[in-house]
């Protein structure tokens, strides 16, 4: 069997298409045999996992368990609803198609290749993967370099568990992602950035690979008056500054009936005491920013608007403080980019119909929260704005939910995935249409002239 470490690009994929040929991919009890060593493979190695990730991001022991080897709850998923998934579905047929019967088969694609990202690292390449193997697929997965250490304990796991000639993983740079990119995949699967993204989509567009983009983006956080604030105030001090703020749907910004921000602010406050302490730099509960070039970054961010809580750091350990800031412009960078960190910005309105208007001035965001009772106003923001996903009185819950297909719309990505999502993602549902023997009716045959009256009149 060839190792991955030691074989090129282009053999990895010669040898997958081999072993996807031999058909044993589409044999469902395969797949579910694969699904179920997939899992143990994270349970025997969950040490190692916790600690690459400790490493990686100072990512404490509860928010791995949470946020990374919770992937075994897709795993679950996947192996309870294969059998009907792979089912052929009947669909219906209008009378004139009396003597048919038509079937949707889900098809695997092929050979697929699944980009990963470094902030969950762990999950965000081995989710996608779930859906691959669930759908009959082989692939090649590459996971990202920033988060180095996890990246080893992918390799090494799959390599263990798996043959490369079915999963494999190429570890690298930009170079062996470009690299991968330059060859022919039968879907791409990203997570990153819009800007990277884009260099996905145009490699994938040389060989016509059908893509999911899995991007970023600014997720707004409304706040209304009619809240419980407590509640509120802790949601969002999870969602947002959980793994340091590097989420991609963390709350980038809040919106805040200016009624309430007051009130809001002092219990946010409140909040970050209770969780991290007097010092959240001696917490054993908050991760640090993954990279020097994302550390400095952050740091110009602290520049814009007043910091009102927070705003410490220490470049040694690439720490910063969950920071809220107030008096912030618009056209502050921090309100201009994706922040992806512990940094708040707190913008007050006055009329639901501003919060509103500035979202839909922007591009199209991955997440949008609102914090609100008021059914009318949870029904005007539904139906006003669009983003890939809505999460009502909570933050980052909706990414937990196999039920619910995660992506983006627009800037913030193409497609989605997660439970019969995924599935979907890397299958191809082919239609079969079937006739019988014992009619053929001869109106569509030619000679046409003497037929035509009635086409016309069967179709206007
Ligand atoms: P990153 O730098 O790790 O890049 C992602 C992957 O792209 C890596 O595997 C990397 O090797 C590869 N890559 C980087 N530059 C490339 C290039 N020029 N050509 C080819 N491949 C290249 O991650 P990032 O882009 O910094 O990720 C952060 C972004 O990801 C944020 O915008 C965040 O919102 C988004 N994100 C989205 C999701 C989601 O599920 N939608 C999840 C996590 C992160």
């Amino acid at each position: 069997m060839i190792n991955t470490e030691s074989s090129n690009i282009g053999d990895i994929i010669q040898n997958q298409r081999e072993f996807f040929q031999t058909g044993k991919t589409k044999d469902v009890n395969f797949r579910i045999q694969q699904l179920q060593r997939l899992k143990e493979a994270i349970i025997e190695h969950k040490q190692e996992i916790i600690q690459a990730l400790q490493a990686d991001l100072h990512k404490p022991e509860l928010e791995t368990y949470l946020t990374e080897i919770v992937v075994i709850k897709e795993i679950d998923y996947a192996i309870k609803y294969i059998k009907s998934w792979t089912k052929p579905k009947k669909t219906e047929l209008s009378f004139d198609f009396f003597s048919y019967s038509a079937h949707i088969y889900p098809e695997p694609l092929g050979v697929v290749l699944i980009i990963g990202t470094w902030n969950y690292p762990f999950q965000l390449t081995i989710s996608p993967l779930v859906g691959a193997i669930a759908a009959g697929n082989c692939a090649i997965i590459k996971p990202s370099e920033i988060a180095s250490h996890t990246s080893s304990i992918v390799a090494k796991i799959i390599r263990k568990y798996f043959q490369t000639a079915y999963i494999a993983v190429v570890e690298g740079g930009i170079e062996a992602s470009q690299k991968l990119l330059a060859e022919k995949f039968d879907h791409i699967f990203f997570t990153g950035g819009t800007a990277v993204g884009k260099i996905v989509m145009a490699a994938a567009a040389k060989h016509l690979t059908p893509v999911t983009l899995e991007l970023g983006g600014k997720s707004p956080c409304i706040v209304d008056t009619n809240i419980n604030l407590e509640h509120t105030a802790r949601r969002i001090t999870w969602g947002k500054f959980i793994n340091a703020g590097q989420t991609c749907i963390a709350p980038d910004y809040l919106l805040v009936d200016k009624k309430i921000k007051k009130d809001l602010i002092d219990e946010l406050k409140k909040c970050l005491k209770e969780f991290y302490g007097e010092n959240p730099a001696n917490s054993p509960d908050y991760a640090r920013i993954i990279s020097q070039k994302h550390f400095d970054r952050l740091v110009k961010f602290l520049e814009d608007g007043k910091a009102i809580v927070g705003g410490e750091t220490k470049s040694s350990e690439r720490y910063i403080a969950p920071t809220l800031i107030d008096n912030v412009s618009l056209e502050n960078s921090v309100m201009q980019e994706e922040i992806f960190g512990p940094i708040l910005p707190i913008i007050e309105y006055t009329d639901i119909a501003e919060a509103i208007a500035l979202i839909n001035s922007r591009p199209k965001p991955l997440a949008l929260y609102l914090f609100s009772h008021n059914k009318n106003l949870q029904k005007r923001v539904l139906q006003e704005t669009s983003s890939g996903g809505v999460c009502l009185n909570d933050t980052m819950m909706q990414f937990g939910t196999s039920s619910l297909p995660f992506g983006g719309v627009g800037d913030s990505g193409i497609g989605n995935y997660h439970g019969k999502a995924s599935f979907d993602t890397f299958s191809h549902n082919k239609s079969v249409l079937q006739n019988s023997f014992w009619l053929d009716l001869k109106w569509r045959y030619a000679p046409y002239k003497s037929k035509l009256p009635l086409i016309k009149k069967l179709l206007g």
